[in-house]
């Protein structure tokens, strides 16, 4: 069943690994069908390398198991909440990736300092809010899942494909898991940019409004240009 989506989950999370985003099993991927409405995700646990195809665990928006054997990463709901909100999101991304992550524990959004960060990022790259006692104890994945869904709330979710945990880490999406895994490079390299700039020049203003404007719209959206036809 879906292996073809199976495949593609699969090599995207062995790409966390040797892209350098994800240390030991601290990250996931996962993509979404929106026809079936069916989620392919890593299996909880399993080490990047060890990873095989039949270990792709198939749920559906509910977090029933469809298809595999083994017990779908722990993160899953956050995942499920977040299709269920977006169905037209067509991967999602997690990782501690470092820098990134050092923004997240530091509860600072990432600022928009140079055009490699408004290619892929419409503004700053927000921090979602803490969960109460009361959400992390209840339903921390889950509610993981609601608080990003909150943060999306009146706006295009592909605009800024990425979000903050506060004390946590970080989650990219896209219109597909490819693209997800590009978002979540993305963000890692332009956190590291962010925090070198502020160490060499702690009051860099953000960047330009008509830069953003010129440089996230030659790449998205109906005016691109960027790349071939
Ligand atoms: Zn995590």
């Amino acid at each position: 069943m879906l292996e073809e989506l199976k495949q593609r989950v699969l090599l995207a999370n062995k790409s966390l690994k040797t892209s350098g985003l994800v240390t030991l099993t601290w990250g996931n991927a996962s993509a979404f069908d929106a026809t079936k409405r069916l989620v392919a995700i890593k299996p909880s646990g399993v080490p990047y390398d060890e990873l095989k195809l039949e270990d792709i665990v198939i749920v559906d928006l509910s977090g029933n198991v469809v298809e595999g054997t083994l017990r779908p990463s722990s993160d899953c709901p956050t995942h499920l909440k977040m299709y269920q909100a977006h169905p037209e999101l067509g991967g999602i991304i997690h990782t501690h990736s470092t820098f990134a992550t050092a923004f997240a524990q530091a509860k600072r959004p990432i600022p928009p300092y140079g055009t490699t960060h408004a290619d892929a990022f419409y503004g700053e790259v927000p921090c979602a809010r803490l969960l109460s006692k009361k959400e992390i104890e209840e339903d921390y994945e889950g509610n993981t899942g609601k608080v990003i869904v909150e943060a999306l709330e009146n706006r295009d979710p592909f605009d800024v494909p990425a979000i903050l945990l506060p004390s946590h880490g970080v989650f990219t999406w896209g219109e597909s898991v490819e693209k997800a895994l590009e978002n979540a490079v993305t963000l890692e390299e332009v956190a590291k940019m962010a925090y070198l700039t502020e160490t060499i020049c702690p009051k860099t203003p953000a960047l330009d409004p008509n830069l953003m404007e010129k440089h996230h719209k030659r790449k998205h959206g109906s005016s691109a240009y960027y790349g071939q036809k």
